[in-house]
Parts: structure tokens; C-alpha cells; sequence
């Protein structure tokens, strides 16, 4: 059977300056490490029945029919500073799907070689970040939280240089669409007022139908932004490089580069070993969304005819975002709490129990599931005092008993919302580690066990111990 992908490429379809007309650069010696095989049905995708056929498809050496590859030029903010063009420098967007329920989705290929958005870069990817992005996404995925997915990677059987020889290769993504904050600011700082009001219909028609015009988008965009963030933070996820080219008009997380989990509970935990002052800290990732938000808001403001009127609008909608996140967060920590309903007190409860997991170097997901269970009274073992926890378990207990859920209802409510799994640094590490030296069975296995993080297979569960002092990983990198 030949390929066939549901083309139907409506961002091709746009003016010539949204990008650049760019076929994938041929691989050496494609090779699948993994197809997702229940995502490419999702998409409707007839996959080739050889492996080999189905890595050159997604190595870039065969385009599939109906594709339009091309590289999106964008610009935007890199930890606040302003760079007026970035755009896709190692990846080729083949075209989008529409799947068989009539969802859009754009096919990436990451890693795919030189586009005019290249810069100093060679166009490609290590095996490291294809194999972290690969679990990672899907975890998200797995989690219920918004993101882009992972349709395939493939070796290349090239070499690409970074701080020594690496493998290389490339990851084949999925997305709502690719469309950035960058994407509008690219346009806006060049005054192009047609390219903004195109792109901003375009947008619009994929993913906010009923927005009206660019402040309904506007208002459509803090929202799920405001969502999404306290989804990330209520799996104790840092996602390390916010840059307004990194945040997605769809609402969806993208861009896994320096991403990382938490295992110890501290607000101001950073992996990134490019964030040298913290920018991108787990509890800075709200203020840091409205910051960028501030700029798509800016980036819009050539759309409107009363530009004043229209300051005041966007600034009070920028400003709403706190009131929207905080909806969001509280509503995540009512559900880690096993909460049914809003109460008076709920947040200060749950941040007391964060302040008291941050003093005592609790694991998070490891607390928040030991309180899930049956004997809640475990999740004392977390804690360097164990006792630290006792007056905070009793006020919990007492506002438990409040609404009178039934225990097992308690127990099966709070197990949906606090996973056992997820993808833990030392683990994705050693995962990578294990491909570099051609052996991919620990990347299979973490892909498979972080496919059921809420009900893991009982041989999974060593993967939700968190590492040991020697195993802990302190620094995430870029993925380029
Ligand atoms: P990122 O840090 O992944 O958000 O990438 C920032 C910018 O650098 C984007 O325009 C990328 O396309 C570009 N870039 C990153 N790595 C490479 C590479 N190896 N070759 C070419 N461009 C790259
Ligand atoms: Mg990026």
C-alpha cells in the first residue's frame, strides 16, 4: 500500500511572504524508531505496509503526495528580546490533514535540513531532543494537557555536530497549527497590515470560529492560554523557553526543548541551562504568558480602526488573564485535593500544602498521589519531617468531611486527577542515553508506561520512583 495523507493545505494557501517554499533535505540511511501507529489513524493516514517506506516518508527523502513542504517565517521575543526574524530554521511543514472527523492538523518534520531561516544552523536535529520531545509530548498528551504530539522519529544515519559527533535525526510532529505569537509579531513589526488581517482570519477560521475579529482572538488566545499554564503546573511541569515564538495561537504547548518535570516541589525550580536568571521558573510561568500575551495584544493593534479604544480594551483583556489563570489553577488544586465542590479557604489550603512540600523537599507527583490513595496519611513519607505534614492532613480531613464525598469516590476522583507517571528527567535521560547507543527498548518502554500515567501497569511502577541523589538531573538543554 502507498502512502496516502489527507492534504489539504490552507496555509499554503496564504500570501508568498508567510514563507518559504522548501522540500525536506534528503537523510543518508533513514530508519524508524517509532511510528505512532493510533495517532496516524486519528489523522486518517494510510501509512506504507514497509517500515523502510514509512522512514523515508517521515526522513523527508520522500515527500508524500499532496504535500506542500514549506518553512514559516516568524519573529519574536527570545528571553525579551526582540529578534525580528526567526522562522522555521530546521523544520518543514509538509502540509495539513484533515482528519476524518474534520479536524486540521499540521505535519512538521523537525530536523529536515537548511531552510532560509537557518541562520548558523545546519537544519537539524540529535537523536537527544527527537527522543525527549517524542516522550515528553506525548506524556503531556496522555495527561489531557493540550500539546503538540509526536507522529514518528526516524535515524538518519548522519552525524550532526553539537558538543560532540552525534546521531542524527528527525520528528515528525503534529499540530493544531504551527501558528506563534511570533507569527503576528513578525508581521506587525513590519507594518504589513494585510499579512496581519490574513493572518489573523486564518487563525481565526482554524481555531476560534466564533472569536470575533482580532479582539475576540485576542480575548479567545488568553484564554486557553490561561488554561493551559495551570494545566502545566498542576502536573509540575517547567516548560523552560517561553519565548513568544514558542507559544502557540492554537493554545496547545509546543517547542519541547530544555521542558522538564519537577520531582522535588520548589516555585522557583529551573532546568534550563540557558535561563540564567529564572525568566522561565515554574512559578513565573503566569506572569510570563501575560507578557507575551501583552505582545500578541500589540501585535494586533494595527487591526483595529480606534486604536486608543482599543489600547484600553486589549490592556483590560491582558490584565483579565490573572483572574482567568487563577480560575484555572484553583479549579487543578481542587481536583488534586479531591475537592467536589468551591469552598471558601480551598486555595489557601492547597497552597499551604505546597509551602509545607517546598520547606520539606516533598516529591510532587509522589505526594499528590500518595494523598490519592487509600492511607493518604503516606504521603508524610515524602517530607524531610514527616510530622510537617500532620496539621495540614487534619484541616484536609476536616474540609473533606465537609462535602461528605464517599472515600472511594474521593479515592477514584483524585487517582484521575494526580498521576502516577510522568516522564521523570533522570528517566528520559537514561532513555536517550540508551538510543545514542543504539538501543531504543528503554525509550519503548517509557512510551508505553506514559501512555497510562493515572493507572500504570504494575511493572511500570518503578518509573514513579524519583531519582536518586546521583540519578538527579539539574540541567535540561536547548534542543538544537
Ligand atoms: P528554538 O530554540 O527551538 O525555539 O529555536 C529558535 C530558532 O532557532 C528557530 O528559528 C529555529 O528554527 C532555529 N534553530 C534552532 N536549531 C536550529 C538548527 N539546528 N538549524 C537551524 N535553525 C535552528
Ligand atoms: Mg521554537
Amino acid at each position: 500500500m502507498t502512502a496516502q495523507f489527507p492534504f489539504d493545505n490552507s496555509y499554503a494557501r496564504l500570501p508568498d511572504r508567510f514563507y518559504t517554499r522548501q522540500p525536506p533535505v534528503p537523510v543518508e540511511a533513514p530508519a524508524l524508531i517509532a511510528v505512532n501507529e493510533a495517532l496516524a489513524a486519528r489523522l486518517g493516514l494510510t501509512l506504507p505496509e514497509d517500515p523502510a517506506e514509512t522512514a523515508a516518508i517521515f526522513a523527508g527523502n520522500r515527500v508524500p503526495e499532496g504535500a506542500e513542504p514549506l518553512a514559516q517565517v516568524y519573529a519574536g521575543h527570545q528571553f525579551g528580546g526582540w529578534v525580528p526574524q526567526l522562522g522555521d530554521g530546521r523544520a518543514i511543514l509538509l502540509g495539513e490533514v484533515v482528519a476524518p472527523d474534520g479536524a486540521r492538523f499540521d505535519i512538521q518534520l523537525k530536523g529536515a535540513g537548511r531552510t532560509p531561516y537557518s541562520r548558523m544552523g545546519d537544519g537539524r536535529a540529535w537523536l537527544g531532543p527527537v527522543i525527549r520531545e517524542y516522550l515528553v509530548s506525548e506524556a503531556m498528551a496522555a495527561l489531557g494537557i493540550p500539546t503538540t504530539r509526536a507522529l514518528a522519529a526516524v535515524t538518519t544515519g548522519e552525524i550532526v555536530l553539537r558538543e560532540g559527533r552525534m546521531p542524527g535525526a528527525v520528528f515528525a510532529r503534529v499540530a493544531a497549527s504551527h501558528i506563534r505569537v511570533g507569527t503576528f509579531q513578525f508581521f506587525a513589526a513590519r507594518r504589513d497590515v494585510d499579512a496581519l488581517g490574513a493572518l489573523a482570519g486564518h487563525a481565526i477560521a482554524r481555531h476560534y470560529p466564533d472569536a470575533e475579529g482580532p479582539a475576540g482572538l485576542l480575548d479567545a488566545v488568553i484564554g486557553a492560554q490561561a488554561a493551559l499554564v495551570a494545566r502545566w503546573m498542576g502536573v509540575g511541569f517547567i516548560h523552560g523557553v517561553m519565548n513568544t515564538d514558542n507559544m502557540a495561537i492554537s493554545g496547545e504547548t509546543i517547542d519541547y526543548g530544555p521542558c522538564a518535570f519537577m520531582d522535588e516541589y520548589h516555585p522557583e525550580t529551573v532546568f534550563s541551562s540557558i535561563d540564567q536568571y529564572g525568566r522561565y521558573a515554574y512559578a513565573n510561568q503566569p506572569q510570563i504568558a501575560v507578557w507575551n500575551l501583552a505582545q500578541l495584544a500589540t501585535a494586533l493593534l494595527p487591526l483595529m480602526p480606534d486604536r486608543d479604544a482599543a489600547i484600553e480594551e486589549f490592556t483590560a483583556a491582558v490584565n483579565g488573564f490573572a483572574d482567568r489563570f487563577d480560575a484555572g489553577w484553583h479549579a487543578v488544586l481542587r481536583a488534586k485535593l479531591g475537592l467536589a465542590e468551591a469552598r471558601e479557604g480551598d486555595a489557601e489550603l492547597a497552597l499551604d500544602l505546597l509551602g509545607r512540600m517546598a520547606a520539606g523537599s516533598a516529591d510532587f507527583t509522589n505526594t499528590f498521589r500518595a494523598l490519592s490513595g487509600a492511607e493518604p496519611e503516606t504521603a508524610a513519607a515524602q517530607f524531610t519531617d514527616p510530622a510537617a505534614l500532620t496539621p495540614w492532613l487534619e484541616a484536609w480531613r476536616t474540609r473533606l468531611a465537609a462535602e461528605g464525598r464517599e472515600e472511594a469516590d474521593r479515592v477514584a476522583a483524585m487517582q484521575a486527577a494526580n498521576p502516577a507517571l510522568i516522564p521523570r528527567n533522570h528517566r528520559v535521560e537514561e532513555a536517550i542515553a540508551a538510543a545514542v547507543g543504539g538501543d531504543f527498548a528503554p525509550f519503548h518502554r517509557l512510551t508505553r508506561a506514559l501512555a497510562r500515567p493515572f493507572d500504570p501497569a504494575p511493572e511500570d511502577m518503578d518509573l514513579a520512583a524519583k531519582p536518586r541523589t546521583e540519578e538527579r538531573v539539574l540541567r535540561t538543554f536547548c534542543g538544537t
